[in-house]
């Protein structure tokens, strides 16, 4: 009798023991060890020379130019390529990959939408962006299909939907239809809000459905048609009451703006990050860098080929005379930027292309930023910078256990090893000087040789 109430306890003592065994195995993160690759750190101009990095599980374990002893590690020989962060585009429209034009957007729904979103992320990720933040428009439904391993794609930072009051720049229904009646409010792409309680309202709708931050329209776009350039949009209650709705998330407010005086009053109200601002002016960008806030100009707008551009070739088209505005008042940009070196980031804030046009779109603004401040610091707006901005989502931030956009100990396996060095040619990451007359490619960037984003590897052409 004794025996036969033993036993079961041996095996049970013996099946646990085993459990556990397996159960270590199989937690015990993978790794990957990367050999043989010079380092761009995503911040230093210098490169580690012949280097290794050890990633275990999702992040980076060690970099060091003595051999790193990992025997159980997925060993890859760089041969000597530039190993780097992933890149991170702070400016980008998922649920806008469509031809075609914003009022076309009536006759769309949410499957084709959600189907295009898919085909963007895939997009993004073979062009070497492995965090992208979204600049309203988009709730967190591809975030977590791509999160869960279903999908190939970047890590997304949303906004949720554009924040706009009635007749602003994110009104984009068709005269005659009311506060509600378009489709893209419908869809909650953009949420039109006046007076300080629907600012609450929406603002808190948005993080409800998984914003990370909130965009606000501060003045009139040039893309949409009710609102002239020179608009002021939202009142300084109606602002504050976004900066109030995000500092309860601890996170912050950008703003779509192009007029100074605008720019100027909402950093006055708090608003941490300035997407476009061209028209800014010298007092302004002072005020911007003592606040230590971000700025996201677009500057693609302002390279001269953008003048050759076939969509900017009949000037009686509204978006065109807005465009020539802000070229026109836009002359001292570049050199406020260069003389007081603002916090910058890349984005690119392609809406309404898709394919090859938004590919040659997509290269020749990597190519453009990096001529008009230099291959480094170009490099930096595409990481380090990026992850810096990241960051400002304080306990929002959806990625909290490693830095983004840089490679050191602890940071998140975001990282992609390219042919040549990209600090003296940029075209090793995708970038070319010709725009809509370059070359179609495909989607595949050649020059990318291997792409990882949170441990896992998703291209590899290194032998
Ligand atoms: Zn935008």
């Amino acid at each position: 009798m004794k025996f036969n109430f033993l036993l079961p306890k041996v095996i049970l003592a013996l099946a646990l023991a085993c459990g556990s065994a397996l159960a270590k195995e199989a937690d015990a993160p993978t790794q990957t060890l990367f050999t043989n690759v010079n380092v761009f750190d995503g911040v230093n101009e210098a490169r580690i020379e012949n280097a290794s990095v050890l990633v275990e599980g999702n992040l980076i374990k060690e970099i060091s130019t003595e051999t790193i002893d990992a025997p159980n590690a997925t060993m890859i020989d760089g041969g000597g390529r530039t190993l780097m962060p992933g890149l991170i585009d702070s400016h980008v429209h998922i649920n806008m990959y469509k031809d075609g034009t914003l009022p076309e957007f009536q006759n769309t729904t949410w499957e084709e939408i959600g189907a295009r979103s898919a085909a963007f992320a895939q997009e993004m990720l073979a062009m070497g962006f492995t965090t992208v933040r979204d600049m309203c428009g988009a709730h967190d439904g591809l975030k977590r299909v791509i999160d869960q391993g279903l999908l190939a794609g970047p890590r997304i930072y949303l906004a949720g939907a554009c924040l706009g009051q009635t007749g602003g720049h994110g009104d984009w229904g068709i005269a005659g239809q009311r506060k509600g009646e378009s489709n893209l409010e419908r869809l909650e792409l953009t949420r039109l809000v006046d007076g300080r309680s629907e600012v609450l309202e929406g603002g808190r709708r948005n993080f409800a459905l998984g914003a990370h931050y909130l965009k606000i329209m501060v003045s009139g776009g040039v893309t949409s048609v009710k609102d002239p350039i020179f608009q002021s949009g939202f009142s300084d209650d109606e602002i504050r009451a976004a900066v109030e709705t995000a500092k309860d998330m601890d996170s912050y407010v950008a703003m779509h703006v192009f007029m100074d005086a605008d720019l100027s009053r909402a950093l006055d109200l708090g608003v941490m990050v300035v997407d476009h601002g061209l028209t800014i002016t010298e007092p302004t960008m002072k005020k911007l860098v003592e606040k230590g806030a971000f700025f996201s100009p677009n500057l693609t707008a302002l390279a001269p080929e953008a003048l050759e551009h076939p969509m900017h070739q009949d000037p009686t088209f509204p978006p065109t005379e807005k465009f020539l505005y802000l070229r026109e008042n836009s002359k001292q940009l570049t050199d406020l930027v260069k003389k007081y070196r603002p916090k910058m980031v890349f984005d690119s804030d392609y809406v309404l292309l898709t394919g090859v046009p938004y590919r040659q779109s997509m290269d020749f603004t990597k190519f453009h930023v990096a001529r008009e401040f230099g291959n480094h610091w170009a490099l930096q707006m595409m990481t380090s910078n990026g992850g810096e901005l990241a960051e400002l989502t304080g306990r929002r931030n959806p990625y909290p256990k490693g830095k983004l956009g840089v490679i050191e100990a602890g940071a998140y396996a975001d990282i992609l090893i390219v042919d040549g060095n990209p600090l003296e040619d940029i075209t090793v990451i995708g970038a070319n000087e010709k725009w809509f007359d370059a070359e179609p490619r495909d989607q595949d960037v050649p020059t990318i040789r291997m792409i990882m984003k949170d441990g896992k590897i998703y291209k590899n052409t290194l032998n």
